[in-house]
This record gives C-alpha cells, sequence and structure tokens, in this order.
C-alpha cells in the first residue's frame, strides 16, 4: 500500500523533533566532497528500498539522543576544525523534516564560514515554497535525489504514491523562483531503473526548469548485502549497480 509522504512526514517529525530539537546518533568525518562534517540524524518521510541508512531513517537507534541546534553545529563546526573541512552536512534522514531546526544548524556552520550541503528528497521543498525562500537566503550547496526516472517507479521504490514523483522537480523550481543560485543545486538521479529514454525524458525535463540542470550527478546503488536482499526481496535489483 502505498502513502503520503507529507502526512508520513509530519507523524516521523512528532517523534524525531521536539522543541527544536532532533534526534541524532553519530557525528563523524567523511571523505564524500573531499572532506565534510557529518551529523547523522534519524527520521524520512520515504521508505526508499535501498536505503543505506534504514536503521535510522526507517527505525530509531536505540543510542539516538535529542540535540538542539547550537550542540548539533558546535559538534559539526569542531569536527571541520580538527580535520581542515569547509562543508558541513546532516545525513542519515530527511534534514528537512524539522525546519526550523535545520535552518538554525545551517545559521550557525554558515557563521562560522562552513558552506552546508543539503542532501534532500525534495518532498517537503516541493510542498512548501516557504522552506526553499528560506534555503535561498542562506549559503546552502542543495543536491536533490531523484529516485527514478518514471512515477510508477518512484513509487515502487520509495513506498510514496507516484504523484510525489514531481515534488523533487518543484523543489528545484522553487529554489530558482526564490532566487537560489543555479550553481548552488544539482539533481542526483539514481540510475538503473529505466530505460535509456525514461533517463533522457528525465534529463529534457529538468532542462525545462534550467538547462544546467541536465548536468545531474548519477547516483549508483552500492549493493550492501541488506540493500541487496531488500532488492532482491522486491523485485527491484537495478540494471545498474557496484559492489562493496
Ligand atoms: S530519502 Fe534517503 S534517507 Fe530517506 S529512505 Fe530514501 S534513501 Fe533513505
Amino acid at each position: 500500500m502505498v502513502f503520503n509522504p507529507l502526512e508520513l512526514g509530519k507523524k516521523v517529525s512528532k517523534i524525531v523533533c521536539k522543541n527544536d530539537k532532533r534526534l541524532y546518533y553519530r557525528f563523524r568525518g567523511g571523505a564524500f566532497y573531499g572532506g565534510i562534517a557529518t551529523a547523522d540524524t534519524v527520521g524520512c518521510n520515504l521508505r526508499c528500498v535501498f536505503c543505506w541508512s534504514w536503521r535510522s531513517s526507517h527505525q530509531i537507534p536505540k543510542d539516538a539522543k535529542l540535540l538542539a541546534a547550537e550542540e548539533v553545529s558546535s559538534k559539526l563546526i569542531e569536527i571541520a576544525r580538527r580535520r581542515g573541512y569547509s562543508l558541513a552536512r546532516i545525513t542519515g534522514g530527511e534534514p528537512t523534516l524539522c525546519s526550523s531546526h535545520l535552518l538554525r544548524v545551517i545559521d550557525l556552520v554558515n557563521e562560522e564560514g562552513l558552506l552546508f550541503i543539503l542532501e534532500t528528497n525534495g518532498i517537503l521543498m516541493g510542498y512548501d515554497e516557504k522552506l526553499a525562500r528560506e534555503i535561498a537566503k542562506r549559503n546552502v550547496f542543495v543536491r536533490v535525489s531523484i529516485k527514478a526516472p518514471t512515477p510508477e517507479k518512484f513509487s515502487k521504490i520509495t513506498g510514496a504514491s507516484k504523484e510525489f514523483f514531481e515534488y523533487p522537480f518543484k523543489a528545484l523550481e522553487n529554489l530558482i523562483r526564490a532566487g537560489h543560485p543555479v550553481r548552488m543545486m544539482r539533481a542526483s538521479v539514481v540510475l538503473g531503473y529505466g530505460s535509456e529514454k525514461e533517463y533522457a525524458e528525465l534529463l529534457r525535463r529538468l532542462a525545462s526548469i534550467h538547462p544546467e540542470l541536465a548536468d545531474v550527478e548519477w547516483e549508483i546503488i552500492t549493493l550492501y548485502p541488506s540493500v541487496k536482499r531488500r532488492l532482491e526481496k522486491k523485485g527491484l535489483l537495478p540494471s545498474v549497480y557496484s559492489v562493496p
């Protein structure tokens, strides 16, 4: 049975966000983007079969703690300073679920000169133009993940109703309308769930929003053993993948 990710997002937010605090279970450095201070949070509004972080996006780790934006940003800043990074991010779940908390974390890391990388599934920013306007006021590179090239495949992979396939595209449109520079956003497209024609159509769609958006980042699923098991069980192994 498919679900409405806006409704699921509300339910999950009630559990993972409290009084502008949010649940986190880990802080670390990371090699992505040439080095980035990373906070691993809890909770998502999608249920992607290939999610590498399903233990935190679909469940609540036992050691997760509610933290204020000030605590999260000071840990990120400390990691960045120690390792010489200029970037920070929140991953492990959907960062936009607790939007006031997220915006405060971004403000605090921006004040320390760090660029925030927002990795998002785009559902909430596609729904809420005001959130896109708030993001556009800040020093943020937005990476919007597009899980599949067609609404049907999107629904099978994420569990969400197929009309929400549109929302990541709307998120990019909302950001552009809010004046966020196109060089500060990118679509990240998961490979292996459609024909060449379907992916070509997806690129045309992105180019119609802005020509530079056709320059996408291709995302290749890594078949970690648990990811492989879940994909096989659902009959959703991608045609392209990497092995760990
Ligand atoms: S949107 Fe990201 S965090 Fe959420 S379920 Fe999908 S892959 Fe996992």
